[in-house]
């Protein structure tokens, strides 16, 4: 999507006619205006606005695609499930929606009307879209829906990989812009900071499209391109393999080089004299380790290169790359600098590994104290690959992270402060598109959900631009009332279900059933909000 590519008027064109039940007129309109984002998109019939949320259909504005709204399994044995088929959204078998559920209301406190598909509301002030009363374990309650207008946004991209993918700081590029950098690698994993206020504002136009773009992909599940500045180019999907430079990774370490030492220990100490696991961050050498002398094995005289941290664990052996467990080599030998005459013996047995034991050679010092290699004993071969055993799959983890604490809150309450620290006193239960959402200590309202279990295309894009996506504020209605609340726009369940809060046309709301994602607890059932 470029920016108006989809609309047609920029506000000031022709004479609009409001669309939000503010100024209906008998004359048949030429364009519509949609205000449910500052882009104010001017649309003409037939036509949608330019985040495709929202058509001129024969002179009312439509939503185009439907609210979710989810629903607790009654019944493990519920009849016939089809798959979850939100539109443009790939078929999970952890989203099912139940067809012979009828929307029974007597089953209020199973029914959960998500963000997602609910409609934004603008100007700030203005009521969120949904005030959806409802009753949990007997408590009356309320949760607030709306699809948040997200300046403040980002990606926090967790690739579980030891291959090297661009130094810390690195600029991430989509489509040849700056969407992010890498961050700090984590245990087994490479981290990537995507989008943002900076990349979204202090850009090129088309940094921020793009920036926008990549988020609404990766947020929905989708793969996309991404390349790091002097480093690796990869395809990065949320729940799958990462593909790094054309190859798909397979494994997550099992832990670094002094980690595995410590782990297999007694095992390797059983068929070699030494064992050096290869690793780019902490390589580990078994006889000199702790482990190694708790199991009295003698040194073998192993001199390594790079800079040692504490015995047997050795930093800066090589450097990064795509080999060896996450160094440049290809040849294991090239980190061991030489072997400490009259204490390495000629026959002393050397394993060398990496971190995930996708790389294992088997050697034995020859009269000359040179390692040769050898075919890997069974015994060796089981233990390399019980390391292989003890891996993850590797896979990429989206999080989205939203600062909902700024004008976003005014549609909860007229006192927007309240709603902060009722949150911080845990009085609110956050989720986005009903996924558990971890809320940042500290100021505002930062909130991080993972994105793999939200409902599939809960992100949308406005060309602002900023991204759309889905926030549900849940509480007691008298914790709602003492926040300062729009009690008056509460809805029922039932009225919630039957229009949108906007759509006052009469025609019924567009909604989509899903059950829940086993994964994520049920969104008005947290504890101590029910005390
Ligand atoms: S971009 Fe904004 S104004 Fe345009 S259709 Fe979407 S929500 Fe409405």
């Amino acid at each position: 999507m470029t920016e108006h590519t989809k609309t047609d008027g920029l506000p000031g064109m022709d004479m609009p006619v409001h669309a939000n039940g503010e100024g209906h007129s008998l004359a048949k309109p030429v364009k519509i205006e949609c205000n449910a984002c500052p882009v104010l998109c001017q649309i003409s019939d037939g036509r949608t606005g330019a985040c495709d949320r929202y058509a001129n259909r024969a002179g009312v504005l439509v939503r185009v695609d439907p609210v979710v709204v989810l629903r607790r399994e009654l019944s493990s044995a519920s009849p016939a499930l089809v798959a979850f088929d939100r539109p443009g959204a790939e078929a999970d078998n952890s989203q099912r929606v139940d067809p012979e559920w009828n929307g029974d209301l007597l089953h209020s406190d199973e029914v959960f009307v998500t963000g997602v598909g609910s409609s934004t509301t603008y100007p700030d002030y203005k009521p969120a879209p949904f005030i959806v009363a409802s009753k949990a374990r007997g408590v009356d309650m309320v949760t607030v829906v709306t699809e948040g207008i997200f300046s403040y946004c980002s990606l926090k991209v967790k690739i579980d990989t030891d291959r090297f993918l661009g130094a810390e700081q690195a600029n991430v590029r989509y489509r040849g812009e700056a969407v992010g950098h890498v961050t700090t690698a984590e245990y087994g994993s490479q981290m990537l900071s995507l989008g943002g206020v900076h990349h979204l504002t202090g850009g090129s136009k088309k940094e921020g499209r793009m920036t926008v773009e990549l988020m609404q992909l990766l947020g929905n599940k989708k793969p996309a391109e991404c390349t790091i500045d002097g480093g690796a180019s990869m395809v990065i999907q949320a729940g799958k393999a990462p593909i790094v430079n054309g190859v798909e990774e397979q494994r997550m370490r099992v832990g670094c080089g002094s980690a595995a030492v410590g782990i297999f220990a007694r095992q390797f100490a059983s068929v070699a004299d030494e064992v050096v696991v290869v690793d780019d961050h902490i390589t580990g050498v078994l006889t000199e380790h702790q482990a190694g002398k708790c199991l009295d094995m003698p040194r073998s005289g192993v001199q390594m290169r790079g800079r040692k941290s504490t015995p047997g664990r050795y930093f800066q052996v090589a450097n990064p790359g795509n080999g060896w467990g996450g160094t440049d080599i290809d040849e294991p030998l090239s980190i061991i600098e030489g072997w400490e005459e009259g204490v390495a013996k000629p026959g002393l047995r050397l394993l060398m590994t990496s971190t995930t034991g996708e790389h294992a050679q088997w050697y034995v010092l020859d009269e000359a104290l040179q390692p040769v290699e050898q075919p890997m004993p069974t015994e060796v071969r089981r233990i390399v690959e019980r390391i292989g055993e003890n891996c993850e799959p590797s896979l990429c983890t989206v999080l989205f992270l939203g600062g909902a604490g700024g004008s976003l809150r005014a549609g909860v309450t007229e006192n927007p402060v309240l709603l902060t620290r009722a949150i911080k006193r845990a009085l609110v239960n956050v989720t986005c598109g009903g996924a558990p959402a971890y809320v940042w200590p500290g100021g505002g309202i930062t909130v991080m959900a993972d994105v793999m279990r939200m409902p599939g295309n809960s992100f949308g894009t406005v060309p602002t631009p900023a991204i759309v996506a889905p926030i549900e504020f849940s509480m007691r209605r008298d914790d709602y009332a003492a926040l300062g609340g729009h009690m008056d726009s509460i809805l029922s369940l039932e009225q919630a279900l039957s229009r949108g809060a906007w759509q006052d046309d009469g025609a019924p709301l567009a909604r989509q059933w899903l059950a829940i994602d086993d994964a994520n607890p049920w969104p008005l059932g947290q504890p101590p909000m029910l005390g």
